[in-house]
């Protein structure tokens, strides 16, 4: 294997007597797609956390680009490349899409809100927005208030703005949840193509979109990862029929 772009190291985290996190590690290697599915209070969003700097895990570390990154807060992470998207959407639905890109690529670099309103005057920036845009299909809806898009088109809006701070990894929680069929068929062909940008830890609970998309799945059960292997070994190991995909 190559050097992989992400890795956790035995990640342990407890909230009082609930073992979030038990001995978590795992890799993303260049151009994958890798999964994690669970139930619901397996762990999925604890782990996320600890990832991009959100929560300080108890024990074990994160490797980012080969730098141990467990100690940095969100921002610098964010800053190397470490791009999550589909958290509780930050977008301001009265501004365009153009303005959103615009203000979320300067505004996730730290930048002072002094200079927001110059931002959208900097043509820069401007055209690095417009290109992002392009990239996810979304430049014939730069001038579209956001409120307007549909559900899919504020993810890819989201997916642009993470674009903007050149990723070398993307992480998502729950892309697809919200979404009708149409919309995940057609988020799972972009990402599909998104792969290509960066690789991708996808937690997500539609299994039609993870079993398309997902090189290797990890099966996260009370904090633990039971498994971890192609989509053709987590569905044939006995374990995971048991404990996950209930037979
Ligand atoms: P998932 O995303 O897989 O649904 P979570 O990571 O949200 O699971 O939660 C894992 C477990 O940790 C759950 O039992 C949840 O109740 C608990 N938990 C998560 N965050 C906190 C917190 N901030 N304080 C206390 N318990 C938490
Ligand atoms: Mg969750």
């Amino acid at each position: 294997m190559t050097d992989p772009v992400l890795a956790t190291h035995g990640l342990t985290k407890s909230f009082g007597a609930v073992q979030a996190s038990r001995d978590i590690s795992l890799s993303l290697q260049p151009g994958e797609i890798h999964a994690v599915i669970g139930p619901n209070g397996a762990g999925k969003s604890t782990l996320i956390s600890q990832i991009c700097g959100g929560l300080a895990p108890d024990a074990g570390q994160v490797h980012f680009l080969g730098e141990d990154v467990t100690a940095l807060p969100t921002r610098k992470r964010a800053r190397m490349g470490l791009a999550r998207t589909f958290q509780i959407s930050a977008l301001a639905m009265e501004d365009t899409v153009l303005q959103n890109v615009t203000l979320g690529a300067l505004g996730a670099r730290g930048g002072p809100l002094g200079l927001l309103r110059d931002a959208l005057n900097n043509q820069d920036l401007r055209d690095k927005a417009m290109g992002a845009l392009q990239r996810v299909g979304l430049a014939g809806q730069a001038s579209t208030i956001t409120a307007e898009l549909s559900h899919g088109q504020r993810r890819q809006l989201e997916v642009s703005i993470a674009l903007t701070l050149n990723p070398r990894a993307f992480i998502m929680d729950e892309p697809m949840a919200g979404m009708g069929t149409e919309g995940s068929h057609r988020l799972t062909a972009f990402l599909d193509e998104l792969r290509h940008e960066a690789p991708i830890l996808l937690v997500e609970h539609d299994m039609d979109a993870v079993f398309a998309l997902a090189d290797r799945l990890s099966v996260l059960v009370y904090g633990e990862i039971i498994a971890t292997g192609t989509v053709e070994e987590i569905r044939n190991n006995p374990q995971v029929r048991a404990a996950y995909l209930g037979e």
